[in-house]
């Protein structure tokens, strides 16, 4: 029988966490195949790891995997990944958004060939029209900038084959964008749609400044299109004052210096200001991120590994 590690991240998820185990359970006991769960505790405050616990020692299908402190869902899920050895993982979040019901589709596809089997949202139930709009852009400018295709509206979750889960893993790099590595590493790809749900209980992590360094880290880490817009922004101006200071130079040759304006000055000073501090602002993005990766630190610490059987 085909084996499917199901990698679950969790961050302070107590009052979900039960309902999730009842819900996969439900879903997975038709299932044609042999499935395990690995949930991948981020450093959780709150009682979700003695539940993992519990949960391990009633049933042990369900593993847990204890980082040493909250890292992020980004390298919560990496972690996982590391950690799964079936012939497919399936990374699912534990709120139940994603709808566990879709796993026996994406197993379906994945018997038919297919390496990766992603959900694509069909709408966003229970979000702010602002949110939406935000993230329309964010794709929109995501995949305008680099040349891998990320696709819209389409979160962590999805089926990965051996071939494709152990590629991910190759990608070691700190600055995890993890849409971006899932799209990166290309295989036979299959498009599935759902509904996401709200929340079945809890709160969502993310903010909009969360959201803002999440879109950084995105573009950051799949595109340099803002240096090299940077440069252009750069030449375009020099030319522009190139230009401007041989007019102001025949003008006083001609006409004699009037002292011209003070506003026109104090406008191009401001003007190449700006440019100049945001041109330096975007090459900080960037070296940040340099300095980040030179370091060569772990991804993520594991303080306690519970493998599922
Ligand atoms: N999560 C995590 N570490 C974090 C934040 C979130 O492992 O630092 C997990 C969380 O427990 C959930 C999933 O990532 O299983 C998605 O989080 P959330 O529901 O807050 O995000 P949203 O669905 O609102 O995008
Ligand atoms: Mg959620």
């Amino acid at each position: 029988m085909p084996s499917v590690d199901i990698i679950v991240p969790v961050y302070n998820e107590q009052d979900v966490l039960p309902l999730f185990v009842e819900r996969i359970k439900e879903v997975m006991q038709d299932c044609n195949v042999s499935w395990r769960v690995i949930f991948v505790d981020d450093g959780s405050s709150d009682d979700s790891l003695n539940q993992m616990k519990d949960i391990h020692e009633q049933e042990s299908r369900f593993g847990y995997l204890a980082l040493s402190r909250n890292f992020g869902k980004e390298y919560a899920l990496t972690a996982g990944l590391d950690h799964a050895s079936a012939d497919a993982a399936v990374v699912i979040d534990v709120d139940l958004q994603d709808p566990p019901e879709l796993i026996p589709d994406m197993i379906a596809h994945w018997h038919q060939g297919y390496d990766v089997v992603y959900a694509t949202r069909k709408a966003r139930h229970g979000e702010s029209l602002a949110k939406k709009a935000t993230a329309s852009w964010f794709y929109r400018i995501i995949n305008s900038m680099s040349k891998i295709d990320i696709p819209k509206d389409t979160g962590d979750y999805r089926l990965m084959s051996r071939k494709a889960y152990t590629a991910v893993n190759k990608l070691r790099e700190r600055n995890r964008f993890m849409k971006g590595l899932f799209a990166w590493v290309g295989f036979k790809q299959k498009q599935l749609y759902f509904e996401r749900e709200p929340r079945a209980a809890g709160e969502t992590k993310w903010n909009y400044g969360k959201l803002w360094r999440f879109a950084l880290d995105g573009i950051t880490s799949f595109s340099y299109l803002p240096l090299r817009f940077a440069t252009w922004i750069g030449m375009f101006v020099a030319i522009f004052a190139f230009l401007y200071g041989a007019v102001i130079i025949g003008k006083t040759l001609i006409l004699g210096n009037d002292v011209p304006g003070y506003p026109s000055l104090m406008v191009v000073i401001l003007f190449l200001g700006g440019i100049q501090l945001t041109a330096l602002g975007i090459i900080g993005e960037y070296l940040g991120r340099m300095f980040n990766e030179s370091k060569q630190r772990p991804l993520y610490l594991v303080d306690e590994y519970q493998p599922p059987e």
